[in-house]
């Protein structure tokens, strides 16, 4: 298979974004995330992309439903059946062909030895580059993405790497974080954000997932005219509730009771 037919498979599959990176892009780079420590063969790693649909973050942002919804549609199931399934029927392809092909999910393939580095390989293909609030952004989907790669044997033609200057100007991730986890060097302080009561979720042995968090949202309507997946109507409709370090309402004072956000009761 070439790079077209990757690309032509992984879009008929169900990929909303596939870009291609050729090993040697990888050199210098940390033993422990280098894909050839995972499969020596590999030349060549497919990123591919599924959109966090805009909707899966709506109850998030209303203070209404904070982890059916976004942890469904937006994270597990989006992993573990969508994405994976796709990847899945995708290697099996590239293995049809006689290639190898060595499925990595973002989030849920860490250990000891081997640890990807997700957006490393995915600003390698070409899908776009890491942003200010420590967010990997597309030009087609701001934040809002999940990722997973294969490692294959196949000399594949790599995409042009890009770097989306969508930060240039902006500080509206830094400036929505209500624990104040962005350092001078806008690194994160991690033990906050896994405290974070404002919709950040914590997976067990991997790093926060941020992306339904007040921060990641804040992203997302910095860039709702930016990026080309655009809507008729804006996302944000009301006041942005927040939670302290306690999961007090910052906001408008009240304790949150049944884990909705008073503001949202009240319709301020
Ligand atoms: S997850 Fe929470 S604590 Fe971490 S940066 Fe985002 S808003 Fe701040
Ligand atoms: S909110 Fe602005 S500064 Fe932060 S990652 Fe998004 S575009 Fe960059």
């Amino acid at each position: 298979m070439n790079s077209a037919e990757i690309k032509e498979a992984a879009r008929s599959l169900g990929a909303d974004l596939v870009g291609i990176a050729p090993v040697e892009r990888f050199e210098g780079m940390p033993e422990i995330s280098d894909p050839r420590t995972f499969v020596p063969e590999t030349r060549s790693v497919i990123a591919v992309g599924y959109r966090i649909l805009r909707g899966s973050l709506r109850g998030v942002e209303e203070g209404t439903n904070f982890s059916s919804i976004y942890g469904f549609f937006g994270a597990t199931y989006m992993e573990k059946m969508y994405m994976s399934r796709m990847v899945y029927d995708l290697c099996c392809m590239i293995e049809n062909s006689g290639a190898v092909a060595a499925p990595v999910l973002s989030c849920r393939c860490a250990d000891q030895s081997f640890v990807p580095d997700y957006k490393e390989y995915a600003h390698a293909a070409g899908l776009g580059s890491t942003g200010k609030g420590g967010f990997f952004l597309t030009p087609e989907y701001g934040h809002r993405q999940r990722l997973a790669f294969i490692f294959t044997s196949l000399e594949l033609e790599g995409d042009e790497v890009i770097e989306c200057d969508f930060c240039k100007d902006c500080d509206a991730c830094i400036k929505a974080c209500p624990l104040g986890a962005y350092k001078a060097d806008n690194s994160l302080d991690l033990n906050l954000c896994r405290q974070c009561q404002n919709g950040a979720k914590v997976i067990p042995n991997e790093e926060v997932d941020r992306c339904a968090s007040v921060c990641a949202r804040a992203c997302m309507v910095a860039l709702e005219d930016k990026i080309g997946n655009r809507f008729h109507a804006k996302f944000r409709k009301r006041s942005v509730w927040q939670r302290g370090i306690h999961g007090e309402s910052l906001t408008s004072g009240t304790p949150f009771i049944g884990g909705k956000c008073p503001d949202k009761i009240e319709g301020k």
